[in-house]
C-alpha cells in the first residue's frame, strides 16, 4: 500500500535505537519523533540524515491499518510485544 499522507504513526508508536538528528540515542516508545511536523510529515524526508530504518520502513495493511488510529493502534502493539523482557533482571543490578 501507499503510505497514507499526513498519518505518521510510525514516527510516533515504535522505538527506534539508532541514533536520528534531534534523537542521538534513538527514539523511546510512544514518543512522537522531533522531526516530525504539525503536519505529520517527516522534515528529513529528502534529508542524507534521515536514519535508514526510516528509509526501510514499508507501509502495510499490516503494519498500518486503514486509518491513522488503526496504525496507532497496532504499532503500539506490535511494540509491546517486542519489548525486552525486563521481568528477570536483578534489581540489585
Ligand atoms: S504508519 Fe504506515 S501509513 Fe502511517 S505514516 Fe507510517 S508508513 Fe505511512
Ligand atoms: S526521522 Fe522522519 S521518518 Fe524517521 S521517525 Fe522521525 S519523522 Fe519519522
Amino acid at each position: 500500500m501507499l503510505c497514507r499522507a499526513g498519518c505518521g504513526a510510525c514516527c510516533i508508536e515504535p522505538s527506534i535505537s539508532s541514533a536520528i538528528p534531534l534523537h542521538p540515542l534513538g527514539k523511546p516508545a510512544a514518543v512522537r519523533c522531533l522531526h516530525l511536523d504539525v503536519a505529520n510529515y517527516c522534515l528529513l524526508f529528502l534529508e542524507a540524515s534521515r536514519p535508514a530504518v526510516c528509509n526501510n520502513f514499508q507501509a502495510t495493511i499490516d503494519s498500518c491499518g486503514n486509518t491513522q488510529m488503526e496504525a496507532m493502534s497496532i504499532l503500539a502493539e506490535w511494540e509491546r510485544l517486542t519489548a525486552p523482557d525486563t521481568t528477570n533482571e536483578n534489581p540489585n543490578g
